[in-house]
């Protein structure tokens, strides 16, 4: 008998797929950028109202209702409209619809691991373009490799800044194959790229109700491009990708802006006050326009990484980033958590400290 092993597909041989994931309810998680302020109301809401009694049928399809709020909330049509089971789905279609074995899929470094990895499961020639010192893009590169498909991660994560727009614009405007603008993170920033990418055809607007939305547990997240690429999308996207309570949730958690904007508020307020206690205990912190920061630690980064979970607090150890040797990267939360991770690391770094 012939193992699954030796059955899979030869180019899987070196992949592994990041794990970020990390289960325990006694753990400190400050390692996922979920939204630690807490659920959306918006769950508890349709739960009360949501007919459970109805979930022996699919749902629609494509989520037609989801769509259509979406689509009437950015002022775009619901045909430019694709959602998906987080915005990972989004990345994974998006790789398995333009990218053929070899072709050239380019993305700065530091960014988030997943879209090298859905290219290279797709066979594609990676070519990873670092970023300048002060994490700057190197349009000059990315655009040298004339990449069937560029991912560009804006605000970035890990580095936490926001690339200059026009430089977004360029890639998006010289680049002959199609351009994935993630914006997992631009509920807090407050930026969007969103009508520059649909002023072109070879563009694609990734987001996800994971982060400022407060729903990661659910699986939500959708792109925005012209329609001509969202009909490309749809033909390798897996009917019924999102179920029809996620869809109910995500649909009232658009109805309530106000408790975004809120939890948004609060995350930059305990974001300021993180940085500056950071700086205090000697890390070297990045600024952030998102809802973590990343700095360099005042002792070896991977160690302290550990000592953290030993006093049961995760945060992520970003040194096999280039760049980023001895940085880790901190989900913002609230008060309570932000002061155990500091008491941890405050500790931890005394202990280094001879
Ligand atoms: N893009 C970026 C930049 C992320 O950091 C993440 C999650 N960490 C995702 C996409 C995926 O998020 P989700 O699948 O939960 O929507």
């Amino acid at each position: 008998m012939t193992s699954a092993g030796e059955l899979r597909r030869r180019t899987l041989c070196s992949l592994t797929r990041p794990s970020y994931s990390v289960f325990s309810g006694d753990l400190v998680k400050l390692n996922d950028n979920a939204n630690l302020f807490g659920v959306n109301p918006a769950a508890l809401e349709v739960a009360e109202t949501f007919d459970f009694a109805r979930l022996w049928a699919y749902p629609s399809e494509d989520s037609d209702a989801l769509r259509a709020r979406l689509a009437s909330e950015l002022g775009v049509s619901s045909s430019e409209v694709i959602v998906g089971n987080g915005s990972d789905e989004l990345l994974d279609i998006a790789s398995k619809c333009f990218i053929d074995p070899d072709d050239v899929f380019c993305t700065p470094t530091p960014t988030f691991g997943m879209y090298a990895f859905y290219a290279r499961v797709n066979m594609a020639a990676v070519r990873e373009v670092p970023l300048r010192p002060d994490f700057s893009l190197d349009l000059g590169a990315l655009l040298a490799s004339r990449a069937k498909v560029t991912a560009i991660c804006q605000p970035n994560n890990p580095t936490g800044n926001l690339f200059d727009a026009g430089a977004v614009e360029q890639i998006l405007s010289e680049s002959p194959g199609m351009v994935l603008v993630d914006e997992a993170y631009a509920d807090f920033s407050g930026s969007s790229m969103l009508r520059t990418v649909l002023s072109r055809e070879n563009g694609m607007d990734v987001r996800t109700f994971s982060k400022a939305y407060g729903m990661a547990g659910l699986r939500a997240g959708f792109a925005v491009a012209r329609k001509e690429t969202v009909d490309e999308l749809r033909r390798v996207r897996t009917p019924f990708g999102l179920n029809s309570f996620t869809e109910a949730v995500a649909i009232g958690a658009i109805d309530n802006r106000a408790w975004v904007e809120d939890t948004v508020a609060r995350m930059r307020i305990q974001r300021e006050f993180l940085s500056t206690r950071m700086e205090g205990l000697g890390f070297e912190v990045l600024p952030s326009v998102c809802n973590f920061v990343t700095a360099r630690c005042p002792v070896d980064g991977p160690w302290l990484v550990a000592k953290l979970r030993g006093r049961g607090v995760v945060v992520r150890d970003c040194s096999s980033f280039p760049l980023l040797n001895d940085h880790i990267r901190v989900t913002v939360g609230p008060r309570p958590l932000m002061e155990r991770f500091l008491e941890a690391a405050a500790t931890s770094i005394e202990e280094a400290t001879p």
